[in-house]
């Protein structure tokens, strides 16, 4: 993980300028592209997650929704597909797996916006679709640990480089299974699987598979938490577990792994200088407009009286956030309402040729 710059600190002649810029992929993000797109504004996205669809996607893909207009059921994760695709016309520039972490005004009006990854954009308009907050993975709460992110610690996924010693797997769900499981198949030595019971959530077959390779000694278990880590300066050597018997037991370590699934977190929003209530931003429901000019606010991260943590509300408040942001951008001009059934611009705007 890389240091973010302080605010206002990153060179401005790397940022990537950009009409408007969306924090947030989840449903309501995707949508607001498309909105943006219908009145001619590009937009570059910031998720957090390296996929679309936010809480669709990372929390209950597989469930039917049946409160979409003129859509009787679809799968969560069939909504989100459905939204990136009718966005995709646009060309939107997503940045995944990434966190914006700073957005600060600057004296010609325009919006720097700066991301943990190090970007560095140049924003006219900004939309804050972040929902519940920004998905992050839960880490392993053990002193001296973060010391060693990105280089001997690596949470959620693996790095690209093969492991060269011992490495310590941890989590009880599909991924971190199917991950011990690839790395013993693979031939690897010296791999551990642990979790805080015996007890793993992964479909039967690869769980046979799991068991098969631990009876055979290419796969070591570790069932437990650990509690503390040995350095063997200037790296991480193994992490100790608490036996239930007393004592520690130390697994070899020169790779952790965890699987420890996401939460989101609302802390960077907080930082931002735009008024909040109650942990959402609050705006004005006739233009989406935040309390920071230039900056706009959908979905359920927004909030207002009567405000309503559903779908359907985020799509109509991310559209009456794109004509806020048409009025800021081009104040004092009339833009008369076009409808995508009969206007010969949208249908070029949208690829498909005149109307029937
Ligand atoms: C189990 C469950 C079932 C549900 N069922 C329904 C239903 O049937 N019908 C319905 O209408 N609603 C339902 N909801 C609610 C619905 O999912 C939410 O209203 C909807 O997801 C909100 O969309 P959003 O785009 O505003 O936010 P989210 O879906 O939360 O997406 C926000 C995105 O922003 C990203 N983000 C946040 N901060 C940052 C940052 N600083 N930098 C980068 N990225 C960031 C996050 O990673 C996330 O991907 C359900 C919710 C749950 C949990």
């Amino acid at each position: 993980m890389q240091p973010t710059p302080a605010p206002g600190t990153a060179g401005l002649e790397a940022a990537i300028t950009t009409d408007a810029l969306v924090i947030g992929a989840g449903p309501v993000g995707l949508f607001q592209v498309f909105q943006l797109g219908l009145l001619n504004i590009q937009a570059h996205v910031v998720d957090a997650l390296p996929f679309p669809g936010g809480q669709c996607t990372q929390l209950y893909g597989d469930k039917p929704i049946y409160d979409i207009p003129a859509i009787p059921v679809c799968t969560a994760a069939e909504l989100a597909q459905q939204l990136h695709t009718q966005a995709a016309v646009f060309q939107p520039h997503y940045h995944w797996a990434d966190c914006v972490q700073h957005i600060t005004p600057q004296p010609d009006s325009r919006l720097q916006v700066q991301t943990r990854n190090g970007l560095n954009f140049l924003a006219r308009t900004v939309f804050i679709t972040a929902g519940a907050g920004a998905f992050v993975p839960r880490t392993l709460k053990l002193d001296g640990l973060a010391a060693f992110e990105g280089t001997q610690v690596f949470y959620q996924s693996a790095p690209d480089t093969p492991p060269s010693g011992a490495v310590l797997v941890i989590g009880g769900d599909v991924d971190a299974v199917q991950r011990a499981v690839d790395l013993a198949r693979a031939g690897h030595t010296g791999i551990t699987l642990s979790h805080r019971r015996d007890q793993f959530d992964a479909p039967a077959a690869l769980l046979a598979e799991m068991r098969a390779l631990v009876a055979t000694g290419h796969l070591a278990l570790c069932i437990g938490l650990p509690t503390e880590l040995r350095i063997e300066a200037p790296s991480l050597s193994a992490l100790g577990f608490a036996r239930a018997q007393g004592g520690t037991q130390w697994v070899n370590a020169t790779r952790v792994e965890a699987y420890l699934g996401v939460s989101p977190t609302l802390s960077p929003l907080t930082q931002w200088g735009i008024d909040l209530e109650r942990k959402a931003v609050r705006i004005d429901t006739a233009t989406g407009a935040t309390s920071l000019p230039g900056v706009f606010a959908a979905g359920d991260v927004a909030s207002y009286p009567g405000k309503k943590k559903l779908i359907v509300c985020g799509f109509h408040e991310a559209c009456m956030a794109a004509y806020g942001a048409q009025a800021y951008l081009w104040p004092g001009q009339n833009f008369p309402l076009q409808y995508t059934s009969s206007s010969t611009h949208l249908l070029q705007l949208l690829g498909v040729g005149s109307p029937r």
